[in-house]
Parts: structure tokens; sequence; C-alpha cells
């Protein structure tokens, strides 16, 4: 077998990725797409941990358009991503793979209670780590959430899913002169503005050299490819 660049992964999936094609609610064949994906890497003997987002359900901006309070607003986005965690955890079990939903909010009769220690165990347990409710704090992301158990976990690399095969310079479904990034900095990302992660999330990447790639899920071959070593997606790093 091939040399894995990566042991240790953090995926990020944003809540629309569980949505299909309309990107809302559920759609179990695209939990079980995905959970394949994982079990492919999982299988390979890489270890990984997962946050998931929220979007297919709800954001806090939507109830803060609405007048709502914003932590409020937040604190039902954060319970959302339990919901989510809860439909990949179901798929991947129904897998065969083993898995452990951690929320960052106690909901004990469902999840675990999030414990860095307890969650590095699983991960080397071969256990596919789910993380729920993002950081628990309001006004944070799940990108953000995603960057903190990385760097906790000592992941070495944030593998943030999306529908395209990297970043772009400007939106490649509405302008066919859109450039491809191969590699970017962290201060490349911020400078420009280009949607990667939000800026607090890129931070926490940058000051602890955590790396962040960029790539299409849905192109079956590009996550083996990348823990192999083979340049897919962008990189975002110090470099
Ligand atoms: N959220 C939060 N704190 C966190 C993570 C998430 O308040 O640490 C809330 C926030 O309202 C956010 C929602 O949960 O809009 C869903 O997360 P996100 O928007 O990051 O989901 P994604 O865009 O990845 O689907």
């Amino acid at each position: 077998m091939a040399e894995l660049k990566y042991k240790r992964i953090l995926l990020k999936l944003s809540g629309e990725a569980l949505g299909g094609g309309s990107g809302f609610g559920i759609d179990v064949d695209e939990a079980e797409s995905i959970a394949s994906r994982i079990k492919e890497v999982r299988d390979m003997g890489v270890e990984v941990a997962v946050v998931i987002g929220a979007g297919n359900r709800w954001r806090g901006k939507q109830g803060l358009e609405r007048g709502m309070d914003r932590s409020t607003a937040d604190y039902m986005g954060m319970l959302a991503t339990v919901m989510n965690a809860m439909a990949l955890m179901d798929a991947l079990e129904r897998l065969g793979v083993m898995t452990r939903v951690m929320s960052a909010i106690e909901m004990r009769a469902i999840a675990e209670p999030y414990i860095r220690r307890r969650a590095v165990r699983h991960l080397e347990k071969g256990r596919v780590v789910i993380f729920g409710a993002g950081t628990g704090n309001p006004f944070f992301s799940t990108d953000t959430a995603a960057a903190l158990r990385a760097t906790e976990v000592d992941a070495q690399v944030v593998i943030k899913a999306t529908k395209v095969d990297g970043v772009y310079d400007a939106d490649p479904k509405k302008n066919p002169d859109a450039k491809k990034f191969d590699q970017l900095s962290y201060i490349e990302v911020l400078n420009r503005r280009l949607e990667v992660m939000d800026s607090t999330a890129i931070t926490l990447c940058m000051e602890n050299h955590l790396p962040i790639l960029v790539l299409n899920l849905w192109d079956t071959s590009a996550l083996l490819a990348a823990l192999r070593g083979e340049a897919v997606g962008t990189l975002v790093s110090g470099d």
C-alpha cells in the first residue's frame, strides 16, 4: 500500500453536504455516499475525525435577520449539527464503521460529552469521531470548530469538503475564466477574502500551522489521492 501523507485527518463537512441536490434536510442516500467515502479512508488506516455543520437546517444568521437573539439562534444551529452528526453516525455504522458522536453541549442520552483525551483514544482505536454542537459557543461557526478540534486532537490537516475541486479566484459556476489555486497562504486567503473558511478559522489554523486542504469530496478519487500525497484541490498552508 502507498505511503500515507496524513495519518490523522479532520474532515469538515457543511450541513448542505447531507442535503443532497436541494441542500436542505437530510438525504439518506447522500449520507450513505459520504459515509462510504469516509469508510474507504478509514480502511486505508487513516484516523478520521469529522465536524459537520448545519446549513441544511439552520444557521444563526437566519434568526438574526428576523430579529432573534443572536445567541439563541446560534444555539439552535449548534443543536442542528447534532442531528446531522447522528445521521452520519447511522450511515457509517450501517457500513460497519465504528463511530462515536461527541457533543460540545452535554446531551448524554445521545452523545458523549466532548473530552479531548477520550476523543484521541477513540481515534487511536480506529473509531470515526464525529464532533457535534460546534465549539459549544455562540458567535462561532463549525469551520472554527473544525480548526479547534483538529488542533486539539493533533490532526495533520483539515480537509474542507466542497462540491468544487478547490479554491478559485471567482465562482467557477458563473465565470468560465475563473482560475483555480493549487496552493495559497493563510494571509492570501484572508487578504483576498477567498471563501475557504471564515477568518476566525483561518487564523486559528495559521497560528497552529495546521494546513487546510479544500477538495471535492464527490470526486471519488480526490480524497484518496490527497491521502497518498498527490496534488489535488487547493492546499492552504504557511508556505
Ligand atoms: N454555531 C455556533 N457555534 C459554533 C458552531 C456553530 O453558534 O461553534 C451555530 C451558528 O449559528 C451556525 C450554525 O451553528 O450558523 C450552523 O453551523 P455552520 O453555519 O458553520 O454550518 P455549515 O455552514 O458548515 O453547514
